[in-house]
């Protein structure tokens, strides 16, 4: 197995799956966290080291160390391996996803932004989803005319939070999820419920005969989908709310032993459901613009990331992240994406615009 992001939340649960089950890592790589990288290098013994930031190169206890992203597309093209978890966050993880579909090999996609920004321009068709909503939709998928795929979004930190006060929030109750424990970026992303629309673009890719998606609120994240068939029947997935079940899939050919506690409904009690409002989500007003018009994924995400990293800076406020990626969604509703060429300038564009 290739891993990319080891050191971020899904890295660590793919490393758990992957001892399970004695996969061998052929590969690491990750950001900047040189002190966990080192920690996995002495436990899982890759045959090469990747890390992203040149300056830490001395700091790695490897003899293969790949810098940067261009000795990383390298480092993936040397490995034997037929199968690549992609957990970078961000645009960053793009060119591995292009890289490692030209090479061959099957991508399990934890990094949902190479199909937010770049969908129409992968195949779709090497990619497993790790995704819990996506995983979902997977497994509850039959051959079976369907009028609707939905999925569900826990509403993030600030479900429950008054509307008025939404300004005021600092970036560590931002960052308290109440059901998952995920990297800063799409914590934060859940927050706003970009996170939800992403999913809706990365669903669009991945189910392209599927003509309506949708999400709604379940506060517990114990339902990750439901399809809606034609006939009027609906079918629906619950597992708890743990990635390490998506990722099994991901990177085994047939899960037979048990990876999660069944869900216990009867100690559960009951789920609650909500809709997704435009005054606590403003993001939702473009929903539909935007499943009608996937290219301009690449613009909100630009806007998004840069927003985001703003706000964990502490620069800007919490609803001044969706004003941003509003404002440059409507300077931007008209431009044309025809090329990965455009791509990649449509987002340097938008981030030097900030
Ligand atoms: P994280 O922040 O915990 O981890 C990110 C990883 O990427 C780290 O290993 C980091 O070192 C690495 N990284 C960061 N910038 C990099 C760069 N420029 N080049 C190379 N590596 C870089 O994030 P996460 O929560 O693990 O999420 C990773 C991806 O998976 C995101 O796209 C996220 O949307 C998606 N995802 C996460 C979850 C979850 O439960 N955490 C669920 C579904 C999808
Ligand atoms: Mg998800």
């Amino acid at each position: 197995l290739i891993l990319l992001g080891s050191t971020g939340s899904i890295g660590l649960n793919t490393l758990a799956i992957a001892e399970r089950y004695a996969i061998d890592i052929e590969l690491l790589s990750a950001g900047k966290n040189v002190e966990v990288l080192n920690g996995q290098i002495a436990r899982f013994k890759p045959k090469y080291v990747a890390i992203s930031d040149k300056r830490l190169k001395s700091k790695i206890n490897h003899t293969r160390i790949f810098c940067g992203e261009e000795e990383l597309l390298e480092a993936i093209a040397l490995c034997k391996s037929e199968t690549v978890v992609n957990a970078i966050v961000g645009f960053a993880g793009l060119r591995s996803t292009i890289r490692s579909l030209e090479l061959g090999k099957k991508v399990a996609l934890a990094n949902k932004e190479s199909l937010v920004v770049a969908g129409a321009f992968i195949d779709t068709t090497q990619i497993t989803p790790i995704d819990s909503e996506h995983f979902a939709l997977s497994y509850l998928v039959q051959d079976k005319p369907i009028k609707k795929m939905s999925i569900t979004a826990s509403g993030g930190s600030f479900r429950d939070y008054p509307l008025e006060k939404l300004g005021d929030v600092t970036v560590k109750e931002a960052l308290n999820h109440p059901n998952w424990s995920m990297g800063s970026k799409i914590t934060i992303d859940s927050a706003t419920m970009t996170n939800k629309l992403f999913e809706l673009l990365e669903a669009k890719w991945l189910f392209p005969k599927v003509q309506h998606f949708d999400a709604f609120i379940e506060t517990q994240s114990i339902m990750h989908a439901v399809i809606d068939f034609v006939d009027g029947s609906s079918t629906t997935h619950l597992a708890g709310a743990d990635m390490k079940l998506p990722i099994a899939y991901a990177i085994k050919d047939a899960v037979e032993e048990p990876i999660l506690p069944p869900v216990d409904l009867v100690a559960l009690g009951s789920l609650e459901f909500r809709a997704i409002c435009e005054d606590r989500y403003p993001i939702w007003a473009i929903k539909e613009h935007i499943l009608e018009h996937p290219h301009l994924g690449v613009v909100v995400n630009a806007a998004n990331e840069v927003a985001v990293a703003q706000f964990l800076d502490g620069k800007i406020g919490f609803l001044d992240i969706g004003e941003r990626v509003l404002e440059t969604y409507d300077r931007y509703r008209d431009v044309k994406v025809v090329s990965l060429e455009d791509v990649f300038a449509l987002d340097e564009e938008i981030r030097k615009s900030f």
